[in-house]
């Protein structure tokens, strides 16, 4: 685990995004970070990221997860990435590296639910308990069969039986961005990102909840 493939892959003189520190100080009170971040880059995708080994172990789940246990969602393995990127919501440029406008879905702690960790990851089969705002209670994330250049990559990210399941859909009930409130289009215009192309990953004005009015 290291960022040698997240530096190598971004340009750091063009992108926001953070370089990481090669060492950073241990996580106060053992808890670990969880992150959740919407990413309209070129096809809309979830980031998927657990603070393991002083990195955040990614995945990019294209459908984003789903507190439905039925509804099993392809997580693809990525490149770790450093800690502090558990903070970045903002636009990285057009033309860089995953360029387009990145939201902090959700943000909490998790806890593995197996003691030993790193061979629960080599084996494919990590169990754990997530903290956020919007994603509790117990998941799995197993390593699944991929082909050609997934293989040894795809996942996929379950949600467990427990209190915390639902069959709502929670991307599309919950789409704003818990640091700061922002739907996709709102950080792009903010930030000087592509507003038309963000907003198409918001929910769109047919699903997105607004106050009732009649129609004549
Ligand atoms: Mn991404």
């Amino acid at each position: 685990m290291s960022l040698r493939r997240y530096r190598q892959k971004r340009n750091f003189s063009a992108s926001p995004e953070p370089q990481g520190s090669s060492r950073g100080p241990g996580s106060a009170k053992n808890l670990l970070t969880f992150v959740v971040q919407k990413h309209r880059a070129t096809q809309l995708h979830y980031d998927f990221r657990l603070e393991w080994n002083d990195v955040l172990l990614s995945w990019a789940v294209p459908k984003g997860p789903s507190t439905d246990p039925s509804v099993k969602r392809l997580a693809m393995q990525v490149e770790d990435h450093p800690k502090e990127y558990a903070a970045f919501e903002g636009v990285i440029p057009e033309g860089e590296y995953g360029g387009g406008t990145v939201m902090v879905w959700d943000r909490g702690t998790w806890r593995p639910e197996s003691a030993d960790i790193e061979a629960a990851f080599r084996k494919g089969d990590l169990k754990f308990t997530l903290n956020g705002k919007k994603l509790r209670g117990s998941w799995v994330l197993v390593r699944t069969r991929g082909y050609g250049s997934r293989s040894g990559r795809s996942w996929l990210l379950i949600k467990h039986r427990d209190r915390f399941a639902s069959t709502e859909d929670i991307t599309s009930k919950l789409p704003r961005s818990v640091l700061s409130k922002r739907l996709l289009a709102e950080i792009a215009r903010d930030e000087g990102g592509n507003t038309a192309k963000a907003e198409t990953g918001d929910p769109q004005p047919s699903t997105r909840s607004r106050p009732a009015v009649k129609r004549k």
